[in-house]
């Protein structure tokens, strides 16, 4: 079944560097509503566990380290195609390759410090709501 949501974070980077606002308005611009939201820390248990698909690629432990640096944004966001529509509003992987007007290419330094996450799918999005959020916090 298709769903019109999907899951982001604004990563440390971007949190650390003052993009926090600007980021929720380039959010809120492209049509998006947030229907569930959290300023947190992670830890690196907690981010191990998030990024645990990728427990095989060798940038694992530092994705991990990055991920638990510093406080994040973590959010549901509302939109017809929202998951491939986020993934176009955020831009490619690596910043350097991120389209302009996109938010890795305005705000993003690098691969692994790249200001933001997208979920990749439908089935994804819900399992990484689920992960920060219960039924009584999404709106
Ligand atoms: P995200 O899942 O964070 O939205 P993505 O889907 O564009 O990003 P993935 O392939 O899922 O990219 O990788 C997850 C994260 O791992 C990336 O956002 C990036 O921070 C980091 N990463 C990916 N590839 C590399 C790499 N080659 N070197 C270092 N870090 C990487
Ligand atoms: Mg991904």
């Amino acid at each position: 079944m298709a769903t019109n949501r999907t899951f982001t974070m604004i990563k440390p980077d971007a949190v650390k560097n003052g993009h926090t606002g600007a980021i929720l308005n380039d959010i809120i611009a492209g049509g998006f509503k947030i229907v569930a939201m959290k300023y947190t820390h992670l830890s690196a248990e907690k981010a191990g566990e998030f990024y645990a698909v990728h427990k095989e690629r060798p940038f694992y432990g530092e994705l991990v380290d990055f991920m638990s640096s510093g406080p994040i944004v973590a959010a549901i966001l509302e939109k017809e195609n929202a998951v491939e529509d986020f993934r176009k509003l955020i831009g490619h992987t690596d910043p350097s390759k991120a389209e302009p007007g996109t938010i890795r290419n305005k705000y993003a330094k690098s691969i692994d410090a790249n200001a933001v996450h997208g979920s990749d799918s439908d089935e994804n999005a819900e399992i990484e709501g689920n992960f920060y959020f219960s039924a009584f916090e999404r709106f």
